[in-house]
């Protein structure tokens, strides 16, 4: 890791409940980077690397803040979590705030269910075609719980 100092005297460290506060470059969602290498980086998965090394991850990690500050860099506000945890605790929020058929109309709802042949992947295909989790398309093609279309 080259030039470590450069990296930490981006981001002021405080006390350790407080945000600690990226000074750097910010990218159009206002999460801090770092160039390093030619390579834009995010700055929290960079600061994990550099404290925790990078084979300590999974390539498909994610940083994300309990305090909810894009800018943090306070390790302890980190949580670290893969593509696969997020998507999960995603659905399951969308789940139980019923927001599980929200992205799908009544038309789509009636064309997806014509479209199913009974065949094995039918779900599956018809989930990425709709853009809907495979248990969501489940539900969809088996009325359960189906609000709006019958
Ligand atoms: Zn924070």
């Amino acid at each position: 890791m080259h030039e470590p100092s450069d990296f930490m005297r981006r981001f002021e460290r405080k006390a350790p409940d407080d945000c600690w506060l990226w000074m750097g470059s910010l990218d159009k969602d206002g999460y801090g980077i770092y160039y390093y290498h030619g390579a834009i980086v995010r700055a929290q998965r960079f600061l994990c690397y550099f404290l925790w090394g990078a084979n300590y991850f999974p390539p498909s990690f994610i940083v994300g803040t309990l305090c909810r500050n894009k800018r943090c860099m306070n390790p302890r506000h980190f949580i670290i979590s893969t593509r696969s945890e997020v998507s999960k605790r995603i659905h399951e929020e969308q789940w139980k705030q019923g927001k599980h058929y929200a992205r799908l109309t009544k038309d789509q709802i009636i064309a997806a269910r014509k479209e199913f042949m009974g065949k094995r992947g039918d779900i599956t295909r018809l989930a990425r075609k709709y853009g809907t989790s495979v248990s969501t398309m489940n539900r969809i093609i088996h009325h359960k719980n189906c609000r709006g279309a019958k």
